[in-house]
This record gives C-alpha cells, sequence and structure tokens, in this order.
C-alpha cells in the first residue's frame, strides 16, 4: 500500500473511523480516542496517541496514515482576523478565514479549490474549477485555525466557535466530503460544534438542498441575490438550472425537516445599478413572505477584473428600510480587515483551474476590456465580517 492509499484518518467521520477499527478486529470505541487525538489534541502522531496499545499503534502506523493539508501563508490583520493560504494536493492553493468578534469567533472556510459556477460578481468563480477538496483537506482548516490559535497547546489566542461554508467554491458541488467534514465539525469527540453555529452557504443546487436533511441539521445560508428570475439568471448562471421558486420550495423543506425552530439566512450581494434599486427591496420583501428568514446584505467588494462596484451607503441603508419596514430582520455585513485582503466568497488563492474560464477572463482584461488587470491573491479585498 502506498502512503496515498492509506485511509488518512484525519479525514474520517466517526461512524467510518469505527468501521476502519471493526474490520480491523478493533473495538469499536477506538474511534472516539484516535478522533480526541487528532481533533482535540491536536496529536497526528500516532505514537503519541497513549492509551492505544503499542501493538496497535504500529498496526495503524502501518496501514493509515493522519495527512493535513500544508500552510503556506498566515496573514494577520491590526484588528485580530487572519487569513490562512493552505495548499491542497491537487496543486491549487485555497484561502480561510478567522475572523474575531465580541461573543465568538467565525471560521471562513473553503470546500473547492475555485468554482464551476461563476457568479458574475464573484472572484472565485472567475478562476475557474481545479479540484473538489478532500475531507482532510476541508476539517484541516479547522485543524490548522485550531492550532495556530493554539486552542490546542491551551495558549489560547482566541476559539473558533462559528463554522461558516462561505469560502471558495460551492459545498453542495463537494456533497459526499462536505458532508463528512460537517459530521467531524459537530461531532462531540472531535470539535463539538452545535448546529446553529455551522453553516452552509449555497447558491442554489436545488436536488442537493433536497438531500441536505438526510444527511445533516447544520444551518443553511442561501445566496439569493435578486428577486426575480431575470435578474438572478443574469449574475448566476445555476438560476437557469434551478430558478427561484424551485429554490424556495426546497429550502423549505429542510428547514421543515430540522427538529427546532431555525430559519434559513437569505444573503444579497448589493452591487451598484444592478440589485441595489428600491424596487428590487419591495420585491425582494413580497418573494420572501413565504419563507421566514433573515436578511444578510453583503455590500459588493470590490476585486481586480470587475466592473462592478459597491453602492452608496444611503443606497444600502435605504435598502435596509424596505426590508425592515416590511418586518424583516436585517443585518448588513461590516468591512474589516482590508490591510490581508480577505472577503469570504471572493477569495481566490491560486487555483489550477481546469476550465477555459480564467484564461478567457485574463485575455479579457489583457485586450483592455478590463483595465489590464490580473488576478492577484493580495487584492485589497475587504473581510465581510458580520457573519450569520
Ligand atoms: N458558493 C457558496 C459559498 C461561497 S460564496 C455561495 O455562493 O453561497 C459566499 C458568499 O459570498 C456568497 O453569498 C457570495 O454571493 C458572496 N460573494 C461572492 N463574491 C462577492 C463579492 N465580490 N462581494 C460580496 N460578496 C460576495
Ligand atoms: Fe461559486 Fe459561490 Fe462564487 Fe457563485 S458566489 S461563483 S457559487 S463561490
Amino acid at each position: 500500500m502506498t502512503a496515498t492509499d492509506k485511509p488518512n484518518l484525519a479525514g474520517l467521520s466517526l461512524e467510518k473511523l469505527r468501521t476502519l477499527f471493526v474490520d480491523a478486529g478493533e473495538k469499536p470505541f477506538r474511534a472516539e480516542q484516535v478522533m480526541k487525538w487528532i481533533h482535540q489534541r491536536g496529536v497526528v502522531d500516532i505514537d503519541l496517541m497513549t492509551d492505544i496499545s503499542k501493538d496497535l499503534r504500529e498496526k495503524l502506523k502501518l496501514s493509515t496514515q493522519i495527512s493535513l493539508p500544508e500552510i503556506l501563508q498566515d496573514y494577520k490583520s491590526d484588528d485580530g482576523s487572519h487569513k490562512w493560504i493552505v495548499k491542497v494536493a491537487s496543486g491549487s492553493n485555497v484561502e480561510m478565514v478567522f475572523i474575531p468578534e465580541s461573543g465568538r469567533g467565525t471560521l471562513c472556510i473553503s470546500s473547492q479549490a475555485g468554482c464551476s459556477l461563476d457568479c458574475s460578481f464573484c472572484a472565485t468563480g472567475k478562476q475557474g474549477f481545479n479540484s473538489n477538496l478532500t475531507v482532510a483537506e476541508i476539517i484541516g482548516q479547522l485543524w490548522w485555525a485550531n492550532s495556530k490559535l493554539g486552542c490546542f497547546s491551551g495558549e489560547m489566542e482566541r476559539r473558533v466557535s462559528n463554522v461558516v461554508m462561505m469560502g471558495m467554491g460551492e459545498p453542495l458541488l463537494n456533497f459526499d466530503n462536505v458532508m463528512d467534514a460537517l459530521n467531524i465539525i459537530m461531532e462531540d469527540c472531535a470539535y463539538g460544534l452545535s448546529k446553529r453555529k455551522v453553516t452552509i452557504s449555497t447558491s442554489g443546487v436545488v436536488p442537493a438542498i433536497d438531500r441536505l436533511k438526510d444527511y445533516t441539521d447544520a444551518s443553511l445560508a442561501i445566496s439569493l441575490h435578486a428577486p426575480n428570475d431575470e435578474l438572478r439568471s443574469q449574475i448566476m448562471p445555476i438560476n437557469k438550472k434551478y430558478p427561484i421558486a424551485e429554490l424556495m420550495r426546497s429550502v423549505k423543506g429542510y428547514m421543515a425537516s430540522l427538529s427546532d425552530k431555525r430559519v434559513p439566512v437569505i444573503e444579497y450581494t448589493m452591487i451598484a445599478g444592478v440589485n441595489d434599486h428600491r424596487q428590487h427591496a419591495r420585491d425582494l420583501a413580497v418573494l420572501l413572505r413565504e419563507l421566514p428568514c433573515k436578511i444578510n446584505l453583503i455590500p459588493f467588494n470590490p476585486f481586480s477584473l470587475s466592473d462592478y462596484r459597491r453602492p452608496s451607503d444611503s443606497s444600502i441603508s435605504n435598502f435596509r428600510q424596505i426590508l425592515q419596514k416590511a418586518g424583516y430582520t436585517v443585518t448588513v455585513r461590516t468591512t474589516r480587515a482590508d490591510d490581508i485582503g480577505a472577503a469570504c466568497g471572493q477569495l481566490v488563492g491560486d487555483v489550477e483551474d481546469q476550465t477555459r474560464r480564467s484564461s478567457r477572463y485574463k485575455q479579457r482584461a489583457t485586450e483592455g476590456k478590463a483595465g489590464g488587470k490580473s488576478f492577484n491573491s493580495t487584492d485589497n479585498l475587504a473581510i465581510a465580517a458580520d457573519r450569520v
């Protein structure tokens, strides 16, 4: 067996770890022990797992591995936020961001290197798609954040209390790996975060939302960004496949399946002159009447290769007021940490595109259509911090 064929203990859910031990003729509770070592104590050297017999440790060393992605760079903002560049096995780099706030610390993690969905306002989408992250690469982001923040050593700078899947990629297009990672994030003998503190953000992959209830009860955020199909299809190509009415039906179904009362967050990236008119707010208020929800307005964060602009503060405030008067709870994401250049949903990393999309955008840029701009992972992107 080569190193890469061996099961990676860092990326196995509790159920899969138990199966591994039972299949090897061992007791299933070994799974809890190994999970605690890796995910609660940060130990990735099997020799140090002292409550496991020496014989079993030798067996594990021969037949399994513990492998996590590499951290290439670590940026810290003056306001305490962090951005880490993570190298994944496919050769791409992805980004994750930690945002400390009073009373909570939110980690925004990536699920794919790049994204195939090409929303017109998103830097990740413009890079094309390279690969799905493995479970270990997804959970490895939380492991590294805990490690870098001193949570394993007891010298804790801050704690990760919330995880949002709002980094690079569409989580529901990497369904199986994301489900296993969520399972580890929420597992008591691993990170033990509650379902209310773990959020999947999706652009609306309807068949996957329909399946979600059989795998998780994590919280849901929906990237809506437009109150009607015509506009949504213009800025989010996925809407042509799964239009708004189908999306609403599917989201309602998931929310109804949860055992507690929770509402989805509707994310609405506001782009000047595109979807920020008062009438859009009125239409949105009508559209969402059937779906109890909270609304999160995200002022567009500019990046190179996009000519979109962020709306004025007064447009944002008018939009918000219309929705509030219609009875909705509305938050506006605040901008922080632009000194380290990071924003969930517009992270760029360094993706080896497998589609031809990034080269097409670059070509257009050199032809002057985007002012000769190029991708740059240290773009002065602003952190969208006011998390769900
Ligand atoms: N693919 C998922 C999760 C990643 S994107 C999704 O689309 O939901 C996370 C959030 O950032 C989404 O709501 C997305 O619309 C938003 N976003 C993307 N680009 C942005 C930009 N340039 N400015 C502000 N928000 C952006
Ligand atoms: Fe992909 Fe989400 Fe960006 Fe759209 S907004 S391109 S779905 S990462």
